[in-house]
Protein backbone atom coordinates (compact mmCIF):
# COMPACT_ATOMS: atom_id res chain seq x y z
CA UNK A 1 0.00 0.00 0.00
CA UNK A 2 1.28 3.42 -1.05
CA UNK A 3 -0.31 6.73 -0.19
CA UNK A 4 -0.32 8.82 -3.36
CA UNK A 5 -0.93 12.16 -4.96
CA UNK A 6 -2.79 12.24 -8.07
CA UNK A 7 -2.68 15.36 -9.82
CA UNK A 8 -4.78 16.08 -13.25
CA UNK A 9 -4.27 19.03 -16.01
CA UNK A 10 -6.77 21.51 -17.58
CA UNK A 11 -6.64 18.87 -20.86
CA UNK A 12 -7.52 15.76 -18.75
CA UNK A 13 -10.75 17.76 -17.07
CA UNK A 14 -11.73 19.11 -19.96
CA UNK A 15 -15.26 17.73 -20.38
CA UNK A 16 -17.26 14.96 -18.52
CA UNK A 17 -15.96 12.12 -20.90
CA UNK A 18 -12.50 12.69 -20.15
CA UNK A 19 -13.90 13.23 -16.43
CA UNK A 20 -15.06 9.50 -16.32
CA UNK A 21 -11.53 8.90 -18.24
CA UNK A 22 -9.50 10.22 -15.04
CA UNK A 23 -11.99 8.75 -12.43
CA UNK A 24 -11.12 5.41 -14.01
CA UNK A 25 -7.80 5.71 -13.49
CA UNK A 26 -7.82 7.18 -9.96
CA UNK A 27 -10.12 3.55 -9.26
CA UNK A 28 -7.45 1.83 -10.92
CA UNK A 29 -4.83 2.57 -8.16
CA UNK A 30 -7.21 2.47 -5.42
CA UNK A 31 -7.90 -1.23 -6.63
CA UNK A 32 -4.14 -1.36 -6.48
CA UNK A 33 -4.39 -0.76 -2.39
CA UNK A 34 -3.35 3.16 -2.61
CA UNK A 35 -4.42 5.84 -0.29
CA UNK A 36 -5.20 8.86 -3.21
CA UNK A 37 -5.74 12.27 -3.06
CA UNK A 38 -6.18 13.72 -6.39
CA UNK A 39 -5.85 17.47 -7.30
CA UNK A 40 -7.93 19.00 -10.21
CA UNK A 41 -7.01 21.91 -12.64
CA UNK A 42 -9.82 23.99 -14.68
CA UNK A 43 -11.05 22.55 -17.83
CA UNK A 44 -8.46 23.57 -20.34
CA UNK A 45 -8.99 26.91 -21.45
CA UNK A 46 -11.22 28.13 -18.24
CA UNK A 47 -9.11 30.20 -16.23
CA UNK A 48 -7.93 32.15 -19.40
CA UNK A 49 -11.88 33.04 -19.94
CA UNK A 50 -11.91 34.00 -16.42
CA UNK A 51 -9.28 35.91 -16.48
CA UNK A 52 -10.79 37.78 -19.60
CA UNK A 53 -13.93 39.01 -17.66
CA UNK A 54 -11.78 40.28 -15.29
CA UNK A 55 -9.47 42.40 -17.44
CA UNK A 56 -12.86 43.47 -19.07
CA UNK A 57 -14.25 44.54 -16.24
CA UNK A 58 -11.43 46.37 -15.79
CA UNK A 59 -8.28 46.57 -16.25
CA UNK A 60 -6.64 47.49 -13.09
CA UNK A 61 -8.72 44.86 -11.42
CA UNK A 62 -8.69 44.33 -7.53
CA UNK A 63 -6.51 40.80 -6.96
CA UNK A 64 -8.53 39.80 -4.13
CA UNK A 65 -11.85 39.47 -6.84
CA UNK A 66 -9.86 38.29 -8.92
CA UNK A 67 -8.73 35.64 -6.84
CA UNK A 68 -12.87 34.97 -6.39
CA UNK A 69 -13.66 34.50 -10.20
CA UNK A 70 -10.41 32.70 -11.34
CA UNK A 71 -10.46 30.28 -8.10
CA UNK A 72 -14.15 28.62 -8.91
CA UNK A 73 -12.94 26.82 -12.59
CA UNK A 74 -11.34 24.37 -10.29
CA UNK A 75 -14.01 24.31 -7.99
CA UNK A 76 -16.20 23.02 -10.80
CA UNK A 77 -13.76 20.12 -11.82
CA UNK A 78 -13.52 19.13 -8.19
CA UNK A 79 -17.19 18.41 -7.59
CA UNK A 80 -17.24 16.82 -10.93
CA UNK A 81 -14.41 14.39 -10.40
CA UNK A 82 -15.96 13.33 -7.06
CA UNK A 83 -19.33 12.67 -8.63
CA UNK A 84 -17.74 11.07 -11.68
CA UNK A 85 -15.72 8.90 -8.86
CA UNK A 86 -19.29 7.91 -6.83
CA UNK A 87 -21.14 6.61 -9.91
CA UNK A 88 -17.88 4.20 -10.58
CA UNK A 89 -18.05 2.90 -7.09
CA UNK A 90 -15.36 4.68 -5.66
CA UNK A 91 -15.92 6.53 -2.27
CA UNK A 92 -14.83 10.35 -3.01
CA UNK A 93 -15.49 13.62 -1.78
CA UNK A 94 -14.45 16.87 -2.57
CA UNK A 95 -12.62 19.63 0.17
CA UNK A 96 -11.92 23.47 -1.40
CA UNK A 97 -9.09 25.08 -0.18
CA UNK A 98 -11.33 26.96 2.88
CA UNK A 99 -12.22 23.63 3.98
CA UNK A 100 -9.16 21.87 4.81
CA UNK A 101 -8.07 24.47 4.92
CA UNK A 102 -4.81 25.49 2.60
CA UNK A 103 -3.53 27.98 4.55
CA UNK A 104 -1.84 30.77 2.50
CA UNK A 105 -0.41 34.19 1.88
CA UNK A 106 -2.36 37.04 1.34
CA UNK A 107 -0.14 38.17 -1.61
CA UNK A 108 -3.86 37.82 -3.74
CA UNK A 109 -3.43 36.05 -8.20
CA UNK A 110 0.53 35.03 -6.06
CA UNK A 111 -0.34 33.29 -3.04
CA UNK A 112 2.43 30.83 -1.05
CA UNK A 113 1.14 28.16 0.68
CA UNK A 114 1.97 28.42 4.25
CA UNK A 115 0.37 25.17 5.74
CA UNK A 116 -1.96 22.53 5.23
CA UNK A 117 -4.80 21.31 7.72
CA UNK A 118 -3.92 17.66 7.07
CA UNK A 119 -6.39 15.80 9.90
CA UNK A 120 -9.33 15.85 8.03
CA UNK A 121 -7.89 14.54 4.90
CA UNK A 122 -5.64 11.83 6.28
CA UNK A 123 -8.72 10.52 7.93
CA UNK A 124 -11.02 10.31 5.20
CA UNK A 125 -7.90 9.05 2.90
CA UNK A 126 -7.22 6.23 5.58
CA UNK A 127 -11.04 5.29 5.27
CA UNK A 128 -10.57 4.48 1.85
CA UNK A 129 -12.34 7.61 0.81
CA UNK A 130 -10.86 9.37 -2.42
CA UNK A 131 -9.96 12.88 -1.44
CA UNK A 132 -10.54 15.77 -4.41
CA UNK A 133 -9.34 18.95 -3.73
CA UNK A 134 -9.14 21.68 -6.31
CA UNK A 135 -5.77 23.07 -7.20
CA UNK A 136 -4.70 26.61 -7.99
CA UNK A 137 -6.91 28.04 -4.15
CA UNK A 138 -5.94 28.52 -0.93
CA UNK A 139 -7.36 30.67 2.05
CA UNK A 140 -5.70 33.74 3.60
CA UNK A 141 -5.39 34.65 7.17
CA UNK A 142 -8.11 37.03 6.92
CA UNK A 143 -10.48 34.06 5.33
CA UNK A 144 -10.41 35.12 2.24
CA UNK A 145 -9.99 32.95 -1.23
CA UNK A 146 -6.49 33.35 -2.83
CA UNK A 147 -5.04 31.68 -5.79
CA UNK A 148 -1.05 30.52 -6.26
CA UNK A 149 -0.10 31.95 -9.62
CA UNK A 150 -0.93 30.44 -13.22
CA UNK A 151 -0.34 26.59 -13.51
CA UNK A 152 -0.72 26.46 -9.59
CA UNK A 153 -2.54 23.17 -9.09
CA UNK A 154 1.31 21.45 -9.42
CA UNK A 155 2.19 23.60 -6.70
CA UNK A 156 -1.27 22.62 -4.85
CA UNK A 157 -0.72 18.59 -5.70
CA UNK A 158 3.31 19.00 -4.41
CA UNK A 159 2.01 20.86 -1.13
CA UNK A 160 -0.69 18.11 -0.50
CA UNK A 161 2.20 15.35 -1.22
CA UNK A 162 4.23 16.73 1.12
CA UNK A 163 1.37 17.60 4.23
CA UNK A 164 0.56 14.13 3.94
CA UNK A 165 3.77 12.37 3.42
CA UNK A 166 2.95 10.88 0.10
CA UNK A 167 5.05 8.34 -1.25
CA UNK A 168 5.23 9.61 -4.72
CA UNK A 169 2.91 12.89 -6.80
CA UNK A 170 2.52 11.63 -10.18
CA UNK A 171 1.35 14.78 -12.53
CA UNK A 172 -0.58 13.77 -15.40
CA UNK A 173 -0.63 16.19 -18.13
CA UNK A 174 -0.55 16.82 -21.83
CA UNK A 175 2.66 15.31 -22.45
CA UNK A 176 4.35 12.14 -21.29
CA UNK A 177 7.42 13.20 -20.13
CA UNK A 178 10.13 15.60 -20.04
CA UNK A 179 11.83 16.20 -23.27
CA UNK A 180 15.34 17.51 -24.06
CA UNK A 181 12.92 19.96 -25.53
CA UNK A 182 9.52 20.72 -26.92
CA UNK A 183 9.12 17.83 -29.60
CA UNK A 184 6.87 20.30 -31.68
CA UNK A 185 9.70 22.28 -32.36
CA UNK A 186 12.64 19.31 -32.75
CA UNK A 187 10.93 16.05 -33.69
CA UNK A 188 14.02 14.39 -32.61
CA UNK A 189 14.05 15.76 -29.31
CA UNK A 190 14.35 12.73 -26.53
CA UNK A 191 12.03 11.98 -23.25
CA UNK A 192 14.52 11.76 -19.86
CA UNK A 193 13.59 9.37 -17.57
CA UNK A 194 14.97 11.24 -14.83
CA UNK A 195 15.77 14.90 -14.40
CA UNK A 196 17.36 16.63 -11.15
CA UNK A 197 15.12 18.55 -8.95
CA UNK A 198 17.45 21.56 -9.87
CA UNK A 199 17.71 21.29 -13.55
CA UNK A 200 14.11 20.74 -13.67
CA UNK A 201 13.91 23.81 -11.63
CA UNK A 202 15.45 25.73 -14.42
CA UNK A 203 13.71 24.02 -17.31
CA UNK A 204 10.41 25.09 -15.49
CA UNK A 205 11.15 28.66 -15.15
CA UNK A 206 12.59 29.24 -18.22
CA UNK A 207 9.32 28.12 -20.22
CA UNK A 208 9.54 24.19 -20.33
CA UNK A 209 5.45 24.07 -19.62
CA UNK A 210 5.66 21.23 -18.26
CA UNK A 211 5.09 22.15 -14.26
CA UNK A 212 5.00 25.22 -12.94
CA UNK A 213 8.46 26.17 -11.11
CA UNK A 214 7.26 26.72 -7.80
CA UNK A 215 6.06 22.86 -7.65
CA UNK A 216 9.50 22.16 -8.44
CA UNK A 217 11.35 24.15 -5.95
CA UNK A 218 8.97 23.12 -3.05
CA UNK A 219 9.23 19.09 -4.33
CA UNK A 220 12.96 20.00 -3.82
CA UNK A 221 12.36 21.53 -0.49
CA UNK A 222 10.34 18.81 0.91
CA UNK A 223 11.85 15.91 -0.85
CA UNK A 224 8.70 15.13 -2.47
CA UNK A 225 9.37 12.40 -5.59
CA UNK A 226 7.62 13.64 -8.57
CA UNK A 227 6.80 11.46 -11.64
CA UNK A 228 5.22 13.01 -14.64
CA UNK A 229 3.06 10.80 -16.72
CA UNK A 230 0.86 10.91 -19.82
CA UNK A 231 -2.76 11.43 -19.52
CA UNK A 232 -3.73 10.20 -22.73
CA UNK A 233 -2.99 6.61 -22.35
CA UNK A 234 -5.20 3.66 -22.87
CA UNK A 235 -8.24 4.53 -20.04
CA UNK A 236 -7.95 0.26 -20.50
CA UNK A 237 -4.54 0.00 -20.03
CA UNK A 238 -4.95 -2.13 -16.49
CA UNK A 239 -1.31 -0.87 -15.45
CA UNK A 240 -0.84 1.53 -12.69
CA UNK A 241 0.78 4.45 -12.50
CA UNK A 242 4.31 2.87 -10.75
CA UNK A 243 4.92 0.80 -14.01
CA UNK A 244 4.30 3.73 -16.54
CA UNK A 245 7.30 5.28 -18.83
CA UNK A 246 7.18 8.93 -17.25
CA UNK A 247 9.97 10.88 -16.27
CA UNK A 248 10.76 10.85 -12.90
CA UNK A 249 12.03 14.02 -11.28
CA UNK A 250 14.59 13.24 -8.19
CA UNK A 251 17.13 14.48 -6.05
CA UNK A 252 20.71 14.88 -7.45
CA UNK A 253 22.32 11.75 -5.32
CA UNK A 254 19.80 9.57 -7.11
CA UNK A 255 20.98 10.37 -10.75
CA UNK A 256 24.16 10.38 -10.16
CA UNK A 257 24.41 7.50 -7.90
CA UNK A 258 22.39 5.20 -10.46
CA UNK A 259 24.18 6.28 -13.51
CA UNK A 260 27.76 7.15 -12.37
CA UNK A 261 29.87 9.12 -14.60
CA UNK A 262 27.70 7.61 -17.18
CA UNK A 263 28.93 9.29 -20.95
CA UNK A 264 25.63 8.92 -22.18
CA UNK A 265 24.47 11.46 -19.84
CA UNK A 266 24.39 15.18 -21.75
CA UNK A 267 26.18 17.90 -21.11
CA UNK A 268 23.27 19.81 -21.96
CA UNK A 269 20.10 18.29 -20.05
CA UNK A 270 17.44 20.45 -22.12
CA UNK A 271 16.83 23.73 -24.05
CA UNK A 272 13.99 25.89 -23.09
CA UNK A 273 12.06 29.08 -24.96
CA UNK A 274 9.58 31.25 -23.11
CA UNK A 275 7.62 33.67 -25.74
CA UNK A 276 6.14 35.44 -22.73
CA UNK A 277 8.76 37.69 -21.31
CA UNK A 278 8.56 41.19 -22.15
CA UNK A 279 11.45 43.65 -22.21
CA UNK A 280 11.59 46.96 -20.50
CA UNK A 281 13.77 49.53 -20.74
CA UNK A 282 14.05 52.90 -18.70
CA UNK A 283 16.42 55.70 -20.28
CA UNK A 284 18.79 57.99 -18.73
CA UNK A 285 18.61 56.05 -15.24
CA UNK A 286 21.09 58.70 -12.91
CA UNK A 287 23.87 56.67 -12.18
CA UNK A 288 23.58 56.74 -8.08
CA UNK A 289 23.30 54.65 -5.50
CA UNK A 290 19.62 53.65 -4.68
CA UNK A 291 19.08 54.26 -8.29
CA UNK A 292 18.02 50.67 -9.43
CA UNK A 293 16.30 49.95 -5.79
CA UNK A 294 14.23 52.80 -6.75
CA UNK A 295 13.03 51.26 -9.81
CA UNK A 296 12.91 47.54 -8.59
CA UNK A 297 11.35 48.23 -5.29
CA UNK A 298 7.88 49.45 -6.68
CA UNK A 299 7.77 46.19 -9.06
CA UNK A 300 8.39 44.36 -5.78
CA UNK A 301 5.77 45.61 -4.18
CA UNK A 302 3.30 44.17 -6.48
CA UNK A 303 4.43 41.14 -6.98
CA UNK A 304 5.96 41.27 -10.42
CA UNK A 305 9.05 39.39 -10.90
CA UNK A 306 11.52 40.64 -12.41
CA UNK A 307 13.77 38.42 -14.42
CA UNK A 308 17.01 39.35 -16.83
CA UNK A 309 18.37 42.85 -15.99
CA UNK A 310 21.44 44.82 -17.72
CA UNK A 311 22.86 48.17 -16.56
CA UNK A 312 24.78 49.80 -18.66
CA UNK A 313 28.02 51.67 -17.66
CA UNK A 314 27.66 55.64 -17.54
CA UNK A 315 30.26 56.79 -19.71
CA UNK A 316 30.30 60.61 -18.88
CA UNK A 317 26.69 61.64 -18.95
CA UNK A 318 25.56 60.72 -15.25
CA UNK A 319 23.12 58.35 -15.93
CA UNK A 320 22.16 55.54 -17.77
CA UNK A 321 19.99 52.75 -19.17
CA UNK A 322 18.59 49.97 -17.55
CA UNK A 323 17.30 46.77 -19.07
CA UNK A 324 14.69 43.54 -17.70
CA UNK A 325 12.53 41.68 -18.46
CA UNK A 326 9.23 41.41 -16.89
CA UNK A 327 6.11 38.28 -17.76
CA UNK A 328 4.00 39.64 -20.91
CA UNK A 329 1.15 39.41 -18.71
CA UNK A 330 2.32 41.99 -16.19
CA UNK A 331 3.65 44.37 -18.49
CA UNK A 332 0.43 46.83 -18.16
CA UNK A 333 0.78 46.63 -14.23
CA UNK A 334 4.93 47.15 -14.35
CA UNK A 335 4.35 50.11 -17.09
CA UNK A 336 1.71 51.39 -14.78
CA UNK A 337 3.73 51.43 -11.55
CA UNK A 338 7.10 52.94 -13.02
CA UNK A 339 5.16 55.76 -14.11
CA UNK A 340 3.68 56.76 -11.25
CA UNK A 341 7.61 56.21 -9.62
CA UNK A 342 8.85 58.34 -12.74
CA UNK A 343 9.86 61.34 -10.80
CA UNK A 344 11.22 59.16 -7.87
CA UNK A 345 13.13 57.18 -10.07
CA UNK A 346 14.61 60.32 -12.14
CA UNK A 347 14.30 58.24 -15.49
CA UNK A 348 14.08 60.12 -18.94
CA UNK A 349 11.34 57.85 -20.56
CA UNK A 350 10.11 54.14 -20.91
CA UNK A 351 10.45 51.12 -23.71
CA UNK A 352 9.00 48.05 -24.31
CA UNK A 353 9.41 45.05 -26.51
CA UNK A 354 7.23 41.88 -25.92
CA UNK A 355 8.56 40.38 -29.56
CA UNK A 356 11.56 38.54 -27.62
CA UNK A 357 11.76 35.57 -25.99
CA UNK A 358 13.83 33.95 -24.12
CA UNK A 359 15.97 30.75 -24.46
CA UNK A 360 17.81 28.65 -22.03
CA UNK A 361 20.12 25.43 -22.06
CA UNK A 362 20.02 23.80 -19.22
CA UNK A 363 22.22 20.87 -17.15
CA UNK A 364 23.91 20.10 -14.44
CA UNK A 365 26.65 18.83 -15.89
CA UNK A 366 27.45 22.69 -16.59
CA UNK A 367 28.92 22.72 -13.01
CA UNK A 368 31.94 21.05 -14.23
CA UNK A 369 32.44 22.24 -17.80
CA UNK A 370 33.88 25.28 -19.49
CA UNK A 371 32.96 26.66 -22.80
CA UNK A 372 29.02 25.84 -22.20
CA UNK A 373 28.00 29.57 -22.91
CA UNK A 374 30.47 30.12 -25.72
CA UNK A 375 28.94 26.87 -27.76
CA UNK A 376 25.96 28.83 -27.25
CA UNK A 377 26.82 32.48 -28.22
CA UNK A 378 28.56 31.03 -31.33
CA UNK A 379 25.89 28.74 -32.19
CA UNK A 380 23.43 31.34 -32.28
CA UNK A 381 26.05 34.11 -34.22
CA UNK A 382 26.54 31.29 -36.88
CA UNK A 383 22.67 31.51 -38.00
CA UNK A 384 22.71 35.64 -37.62
CA UNK A 385 20.78 35.65 -34.08
CA UNK A 386 21.19 38.70 -32.40
CA UNK A 387 21.50 38.16 -28.23
CA UNK A 388 19.82 41.18 -26.82
CA UNK A 389 20.42 40.12 -23.06
CA UNK A 390 21.95 37.30 -20.89
CA UNK A 391 21.46 36.06 -17.64
CA UNK A 392 23.79 32.87 -16.20
CA UNK A 393 23.14 30.54 -12.91
CA UNK A 394 25.16 27.54 -11.89
CA UNK A 395 23.69 25.08 -14.56
CA UNK A 396 21.65 27.53 -16.94
CA UNK A 397 22.53 30.24 -19.52
CA UNK A 398 20.11 32.17 -21.00
CA UNK A 399 19.52 34.40 -24.06
CA UNK A 400 16.77 36.78 -24.88
CA UNK A 401 16.68 37.08 -28.75
CA UNK A 402 13.67 38.49 -31.09
CA UNK A 403 10.77 36.37 -30.66
CA UNK A 404 10.98 35.35 -34.88
CA UNK A 405 14.01 33.54 -33.98
CA UNK A 406 12.47 31.02 -31.41
CA UNK A 407 12.69 28.04 -33.51
CA UNK A 408 15.61 28.04 -35.26
CA UNK A 409 17.53 29.11 -32.20
CA UNK A 410 16.23 25.81 -30.11
CA UNK A 411 16.67 23.70 -33.03
CA UNK A 412 20.24 25.20 -33.80
CA UNK A 413 21.10 24.71 -29.75
CA UNK A 414 19.66 21.37 -29.60
CA UNK A 415 22.38 19.84 -32.61
CA UNK A 416 24.94 21.85 -31.26
CA UNK A 417 24.64 20.39 -27.74
CA UNK A 418 24.66 16.58 -29.29
CA UNK A 419 20.80 16.10 -28.15
CA UNK A 420 19.48 15.39 -31.65
CA UNK A 421 17.96 11.40 -30.96
CA UNK A 422 20.00 9.09 -33.55
CA UNK A 423 17.48 8.26 -36.88
CA UNK A 424 14.63 5.62 -35.62
CA UNK A 425 16.25 5.57 -31.78
CA UNK A 426 13.71 6.80 -29.25
N1 LIG B 1 -6.28 26.61 -13.70
C1 LIG B 1 -5.09 27.34 -13.31
C2 LIG B 1 -4.38 27.87 -14.54
O1 LIG B 1 -4.81 27.62 -15.65
C3 LIG B 1 -4.18 26.53 -12.45
C4 LIG B 1 -3.66 25.28 -13.08
O2 LIG B 1 -4.28 24.71 -13.95
O3 LIG B 1 -2.60 24.82 -12.67
O4 LIG B 1 -3.42 28.55 -14.42
MG1 LIG C 1 -0.32 23.18 -15.77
Amino acid sequence: MARIVMKFGGTSMAGIERIRNVAARVKREVAAGHQVAVVVSAMAGETDRLVNFCREASPLYDPAEYDVVVASGEQVTSGLLAIALQAAGVPARSWLGWQLPIRSSSAHAAARIDAIDTAALVAAMESGEVAVIPGFQGMTEAGRVATLGRGGSDTSAVAVAAAVKADRCDIYTDVDGVYTTDPRIVPRARKLSRVTYEEMLELASVGAKVLQTRSVGLAMKEGVRIQVLSSFDDPNNSATADTLPGTMIVGDAEVMGEIGDDMERQLITGIAHDKNEAKITLTQVPDKPGAVARIFGPLAAININVDMIIQNIAHNSGSTDVTFTVPQAELARALDVLEKAKADIGYDAQVHDTKVAKISVVGVGMRSHAGVASTMFAALADRGINIQAISTSEIKVSVLIEEDYTELAVRVLHTAYGLDAEEGVE
